[in-house]
Formats: C-alpha cells, structure tokens, sequence
C-alpha cells in the first residue's frame, strides 16, 4: 500500500520563493526513507505537505489514498491527530510538566483510552522509567528526544516525519535515536526522515537527494 504519493508537487511561497519545482515521489508502507540534501533544498517543506500542515501550489499530495487538497479543516486535523506524527529537531515538550505528564497529557488531547497506562508502558519501552518524573530541563537532549518520541507515539501513528530529528544531538546519541526509529520501523511504522547528516545514511532502506527543490538522486 502507498503511504505517501506526489505527483509533479510544487511549492511557492507568498513572498515568491520556489520551495518545491515539481517533485513526484511514492512511499510504501513499512518503508525507512530519507530525504537528505543541503539547508535550504525543500526538506521541511516536503514534510509539511506530506503532514497536511501546508499545501501544495500546484500537483497531488495524497496521504493515505485520501488527496489532501480535498480533506476539509476537520479531516486533516483528525488525520493528524490518529495517523501521523512528527518529530522535530526542538523537542517542544511542556517544561512545566513532567515527562509522564507530558505523554498522558497529548493522549487526553487525542481522547485515547487509558492514556497514563499507554504512557507508562511507552516510557519503559523507551527506558525512560527513571525519569518519568523529571522535567524536561532535567534530562540530556536524548532524553528528551525520547519523550517527544514517545509523545508521538501515544497516538499509534501510522506514519512518522521526522525533521533533523538527531540536529541537537551529539552522535551517540543521534545513533541512539536512529536505532529506536528501526526498531518502531520494524514494528511496521513507516518513516520519513529529513537531514542533512551524511553519518544516519547507512540507517535508511531508500534515500531521496534534493538540491534546490528537485529530486536529484534516489537510490
Ligand atoms: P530545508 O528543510 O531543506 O532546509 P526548506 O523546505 O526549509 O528547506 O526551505 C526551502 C526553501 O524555501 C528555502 O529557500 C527557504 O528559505 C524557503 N522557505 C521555507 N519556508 C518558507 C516560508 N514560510 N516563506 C518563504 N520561504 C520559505
Ligand atoms: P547520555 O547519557 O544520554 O549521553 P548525558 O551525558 O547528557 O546523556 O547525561 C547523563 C545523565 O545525566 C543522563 O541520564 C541525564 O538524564 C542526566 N542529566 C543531564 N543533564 C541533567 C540535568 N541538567 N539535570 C539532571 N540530570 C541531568
């Protein structure tokens, strides 16, 4: 099943900047993609549109076989809240709330069932139950990581952007992460990752080069 399908996708901003130049690209179910290319290529900007946070200006995003140009305000929002998940390179935890707090918190947003149990059993996966009391100043920048990661998933999401996930990380810990995504990979979620770090290429199963807006390479 495709998760993700553009077609000849295009991006202009309202200031005129030509983010995106007509990019077609497919994503199976299961599959660990990245999409790396130097600042400014169009990464970020290939995630908002696959996440339904912007639209394209011109082409076919569809996300799900549902086309996203044509889901009203409340389907993208419920798509967002059950499907996808993104992690990003500022963690954007609640820093007056604990790490618990900050997992059960999202799943009462999303109206989960038993969402301190769900957070729980989340934070022992992620060997976070030492923690689970802490703040978040209180922990190293994996730590934290690993809470927004675990944030994600309280919503079982289908999918997972990831944007410069390991940017604030030192390398262990950048592998750290990489290696959690694996095994969530392996668990059948499918990743879309973007960065720039040439040293997380061996971690993906497919790569996709963007320079200036386009698709230069894929292997
Ligand atoms: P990357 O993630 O690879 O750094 P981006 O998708 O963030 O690339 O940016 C692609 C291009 O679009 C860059 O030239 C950037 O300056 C521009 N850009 C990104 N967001 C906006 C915006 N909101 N308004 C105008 N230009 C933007
Ligand atoms: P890691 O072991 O992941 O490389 P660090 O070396 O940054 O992480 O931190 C070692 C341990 O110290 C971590 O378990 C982290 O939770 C803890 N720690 C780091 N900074 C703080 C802090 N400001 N307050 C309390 N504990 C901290």
């Amino acid at each position: 099943m495709k998760v993700v399908e553009l077609k000849n996708v295009k991006k202009i901003y309202p200031d005129g900047t030509i983010a995106l130049k007509g990019v077609s690209l497919s994503v199976e179910e299961g599959e660990f993609l990245g999409v790396m290319g130097p600042s400014g290529s169009g990464k970020s900007t290939l995630l908002h549109l696959i996440g339904g946070l912007d639209k394209p200006s011109e082409g076919i995003v569809k996300v799900f076989g549902k086309e996203i140009n044509h889901l009203d305000e409340d389907e993208l929002a419920e798509m967002r809240k059950r499907k996808i998940a993104y992690v990003f390179q500022f963690y954007y935890l609640l820093e007056d709330f604990s790490v618990l707090e900050n997992l059960t918190l999202i799943g009462e947003l999303a109206g989960i069932k038993n969402p301190k149990k769900k957070a729980l059993e989340l934070l022992d996966f992620l060997r976070l139950s030492h923690r689970i009391n802490h703040k978040p100043y209180q922990l190293s920048g994996g730590e934290q990581q690993r809470v927004a990661i675990g944030r994600a998933l309280m919503v079982e999401p289908k999918l997972i952007l990831a944007d410069e996930p390991t940017g604030n990380l030192d390398s262990k810990e950048g592998f750290r992460i990489f290696e959690l995504f694996k095994e969530l990979n392996e668990k059948g979620i499918t990743f879309v990752v973007a960065t720039h770090n040439d040293s997380l290429k061996p971690f993906f199963g497919r790569i996709i080069n963007l320079r200036d807006g386009e698709i230069v390479t894929q292997r």
